[in-house]
């Protein structure tokens, strides 16, 4: 409505006013300013300066690490309702901090507004949501134990002790908040690292859980390097558990990392890796083709195809190739790519690095796909691309296989279903799918055979909603911490069981 337009607008404005701000560390409460800053710019227009932060070395990454396990005992002590009452007031007030969190993200990571306020949506849910179920993990009698003779036995949760969240750009608010919320909830301290693109907004949780009154050192504010800090974090004998959203690649350094046990470790470290996906929409003849052509480029193509959850390959059944291949290229053509402020349908790529890498990915389409549409940048200022089709690529082609992260589509025909299946499974991959189809059986056969996380049928295959939704992949694509549901609060207790003879 206009009216939402003007307040996104007045939103957009106020924030712009507040570029080139830096931000602190925040240790143990206290704010704490380095040598070094990591800047943060705009992709939409890469000169501007969105803000800055400071830039955590070994030093900080020790102090935080103390100041986690400093404040672990009062906050592990503290009642569940306790705790979450903390957590639902930083929730109501994002709640209330909303549009100006989204304008934040516009500018920071290049969301149009949708995609930013769906993602500042997420991150209110994941606190709502953990805040809740956190309860039931502490309720008397939560674990339910088979009465014996003469025994009086009892099992309960525990939380662990210090970890760290190591967290992506693309959901800078939601995953951010989400990880580190997870194991604060059931009464775990953390030290959060933000993705070195994505500072600025995780420099406004912090304000957020600030003022929500979160003790001290419960949640710590680390922005840095990665391979630097973060590596560091992952090695120390003092983590606890690894909290990590992102690359493949990086997931599974992690993995290797913390299972080597450091000098004077007393545990082996609990590691939760969520990483990537290749992720493929299935249609078959029987589909309402129309959907389907909405349903791909929505999800292959908003956010620029930077979700784990976006599609990449679509696999359509040689019978409708042509018409469904004209309803999809006459829905992307029409997609408006411009700076995020204006709310396009797809803003730039995050940075230079990435744009170069995408483009890298299309150079090697021209020889193994048909080019239909796009395929390359934008003039102007901002890492702008045109979104990219390329039309009967080989399953095992590298476009096909590895993970792009852009506005890219590989198109693959198969005969039938059974080789539909067989080709959507064929990649190291496992996180999201989707089939569009009215044959019942085929719909049942997929439920049973197609090996992702999450399987969506005839919708997109993006957009998980918390408690709705959980989320989270097999194989490769990380080790299936759903989150949203319950069970990935488990992953950050303990439990201890209890044996009284009377
Ligand atoms: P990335 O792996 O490059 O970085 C993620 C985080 O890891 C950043 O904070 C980075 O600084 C840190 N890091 C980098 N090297 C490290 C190291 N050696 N040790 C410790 N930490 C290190 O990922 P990205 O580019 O920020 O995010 C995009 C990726 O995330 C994509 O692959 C996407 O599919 C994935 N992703 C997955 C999910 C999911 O739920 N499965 C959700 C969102 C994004």
């Amino acid at each position: 409505t206009e009216a939402e337009r003007q307040a996104m607008k007045k939103a957009l404005a106020e924030v712009r006013a507040q570029f080139g701000r830096t931000y602190p560390l925040i240790i143990g409460g206290e704010r704490v300013m380095t040598q070094q800053t990591l800047p943060s710019i705009n992709p939409s227009a890469p000169s501007e300066v969105v803000g800055m932060a400071a830039k955590a070395g070994k030093a900080e990454a020790e102090a935080a690490l103390e100041a986690a396990w400093k404040a672990f005992p009062a906050w592990a002590a503290l009642s569940q309702e306790a705790r979450s009452r903390v957590l639902l007031r930083a929730a109501a007030i994002m709640r209330r901090r909303k549009m100006e969190l989204a304008a934040w993200l516009v500018y920071e990571v290049g969301k149009n507004w949708v995609e930013a306020s769906a993602d500042v949506a997420e991150a209110i849910d994941f606190i709502e949501y953990y805040a809740r179920s956190a309860l039931d993990y502490y309720r008397p009698g939560a674990v339910e134990v088979t009465p014996w003779p003469n025994e009086d036995n009892e099992s309960f949760y525990i939380p662990m002790g210090a970890g760290v969240s190591i967290a992506p750009w693309n959901f800078p608010i939601a995953i951010y908040t989400g990880m580190m919320i997870a194991p604060i909830a059931v009464g775990n301290t953390v030290i959060a690292k933000p993705a070195e693109d994505a500072v600025v907004v995780g420099a406004k949780v912090f304000e957020i859980l600030e003022e929500a009154g979160l003790p001290p050192g419960v949640a710590n504010f680390l922005p840095g390097v990665g391979e630097e800090v973060g590596a560091y974090l992952v090695a120390h004998p003092k983590t606890r558990f690894i909290t990590f959203t992102g690359s493949m690649e990086v997931g599974l350094k992690i993995n290797e990392t913390a299972a080597k046990l450091a000098p004077g470790q007393k545990w082996i470290k609990r590691v939760v890796t969520e990483m990537g996906g290749k992720d493929a929409i299935i249609v078959d003849e029987t589909a309402d083709l129309e959907a389907a052509a909405l349903g791909v480029v929505t999800s292959a193509y908003g956010f620029s195809g930077q979700k784990c959850s976006a599609a990449s390959r679509l696999i359509v059944l040689d019978e409708v190739h042509d018409d469904l291949m004209e309803r999809v290229l006459d829905r992307a053509e029409k997609l408006v790519v411009g700076p995020a402020e204006e709310n396009p349908d797809l803003g730039p790529v995050i940075n230079a690095e990435q744009e170069e890498k995408i483009l890298g990915y299309i150079e090697i389409g021209q020889s193994e796909g048909q080019l239909r549409l796009g395929g390359k940048k934008l003039e102007g200022e901002g890492y702008f691309l045109a979104p990219t089709v390329f039309d009967d690529v080989d399953p095992k082609a590298r476009i096909a296989q590895e993970e792009i992260f852009g506005p890219v589509l590989s198109v693959i025909r198969v005969p039938d279903f059974d080789a539909a299946l067989e080709v959507a499974n064929d990649t190291v991959y496992g996180l999201t799918g989707g089939v569009y189809s009215r044959d019942r059986a085929r719909l049942e056969r997929a439920r049973r055979e197609f090996m992702v996380g999450n399987l969506y049928f005839n919708r997109k295959i993006t957009g998980a909603l918390v408690g709705v939704q959980p989320f989270g992949g097999f194989n490769l694509s990380g080790t299936n911490a759903k989150t949203g549901s319950p069970d990935y609060l488990g992953l950050f207790l303990l439990m201890k069981s209890v044996t009284e003879r009377f």
